[in-house]
């Protein structure tokens, strides 16, 4: 854990940037908030739907990961080998599903694992995020007690090597 996460209250969210606030009591948000908040809770649901199936024998750690783009959700669990290398991070697998469904543009992520303090990323999985996120995209962590952390993959991942080094 960084100090570049920045903590939120558990279920709520505040994105200055966006002018999104959560309003739990008069709720003033326009049609078009509620419609992003509704979008949100879709990624925490799928998320968190999707680590059920996570293969995880060895280390009994599931892990849902949720992206949003053009196309839609797409989500993808850890799945684990004996040969410990072998195995697959939850992001990965919703990338791939996303690439799959003809999406190269990643606007949001959500990681959902259960654990005491927030699962980010590991550090391959930033930059295969990173592949199809631009430094602005927001990476939301979230466990039992609903999103407690959201970042950016420019946090995640600073001078992140990319396509614009290979030319
Ligand atoms: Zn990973």
């Amino acid at each position: 854990m960084t100090d570049s996460l920045q903590r939120v209250a558990p279920g709520g969210i505040a994105r200055d940037g966006l002018n999104l606030k959560r309003c739990y009591g008069h709720d003033r948000s326009t049609d078009w908030q509620r419609r992003i908040f509704t979008v949100k809770d879709e990624l925490l649901e799928a998320a968190k739907a999707v680590r059920e199936k996570a293969y995880a024998p060895y280390s009994g750690f599931k892990v849902g990961a949720a992206i949003r783009s053009a196309a839609g959700i797409h989500v993808g669990c850890n799945v684990e080998n004996a040969a410990y290398p072998e195995g697959i991070c939850a992001e990965g697998g919703a990338i791939t599903s996303m690439v799959a469904a003809g999406d190269t543009e990643i606007f949001e992520v959500l990681v959902y694992a259960e654990a005491d303090t927030p699962v980010a990323p590991c550090g391959g999985c930033r930059q295969k995020l990173a592949e199809f996120a631009g430094p602005d995209v927001v990476v939301r962590l979230a466990g039992a007690d609903g999103v407690t952390t959201e970042t950016t993959m420019a946090d995640l991942l600073p001078a992140a090597f990319g396509a614009a080094q290979l030319k």
